[in-house]
């Protein structure tokens, strides 16, 4: 018997660990709008997507929301704080429907202690995470929207693993983006008439991935390269 994930943190756990806490992992299946995590409440489960997409919420005090970033396949939500405050300082909810794998908090330590491929796994997504957020505050700074909202696609895309089709609103799209939704409207129709996407209601697909990918911000290939650069390390810097 094996255990085997699309989820690629999971998947580096040692087979043997991995059996071990078999019992104790259980396989989901996330719903769009689903909350997972309300900020301010502690942390009770560990979460690994699969071909789900997670977004992470930041919330201002005068109730405002703006996406901080996304979780798919290459990551997870509440492995830091689990092992850290046990308390969430953002909100987590499902952008794109799919699978994922859950484990109490408790047991996550337990796993994080008896894996030291995880240990390391999590250490790299920690830098990568790092890399990505300093990368996007210069791109919400310098990079116009269209070719911001072009990276933006093409990363929901590989990180759920869902292929051209996406199941993204227009409101969505503004606040992963941090912008008014009649901006992305105006950038949407550009995109559309360039032939790159298809925007319908409450979905975007996806129509020609190269030339998508060529109107990218230059954000996507910096961060790409950089995590691409941890993901390859073999040392194994965070183990004594
Ligand atoms: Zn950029």
């Amino acid at each position: 018997m094996t255990f085997t994930t699309d989820n690629e943190i999971l998947a580096e756990i040692e087979p043997a660990v991995a059996l071990k806490f078999a019992t104790n992992l259980e396989r989901v299946e996330l719903t769009r709008g689903q909350v997972l995590q309300e900020t301010g409440d502690a942390v009770d489960w560990v979460w690994f997507p699969e071909n789900a997409l997670i977004c992470i919420a930041s919330e201002s005090v005068e109730g405002e929301s703006v996406s901080g970033g996304m979780i798919g396949r290459n990551g997870t939500f509440g492995a830091f704080e689990a092992c850290g405050s046990r308390l969430s300082y953002a909100r987590a909810l499902v952008q794109i429907d799919g699978n994922a794998w859950r484990i109490r908090d408790h047991h996550y330590r337990d796993l994080f202690v008896q894996s030291s491929n995880l240990r390391v796994a999590i250490h790299k997504h920690i830098e990568a995470l790092l890399v990505e957020a300093r990368q996007l505050v210069a791109c919400t700074a310098i990079h116009r929207v269209e070719h911001r909202m072009c990276r933006f696609l093409l990363d929901a895309s590989a990180r759920s693993h869902q292929g051209s089709h996406l199941t993204l609103t227009q409101e969505e799209l503004a606040n992963a983006l941090g912008v008014q939704r009649s901006t992305i409207a105006v950038a949407s129709s550009a995109l559309q008439r360039s032939g790159l996407i298809r925007s319908r209601r409450g979905s975007i697909d996806i129509l020609d991935f190269s030339r998508l990918e060529a109107a990218a911000c230059s954000c996507r290939r910096t961060i790409a390269f950089a995590q691409q650069e941890i993901l390859m390390t073999s040392e194994r810097v965070c183990e004594a």
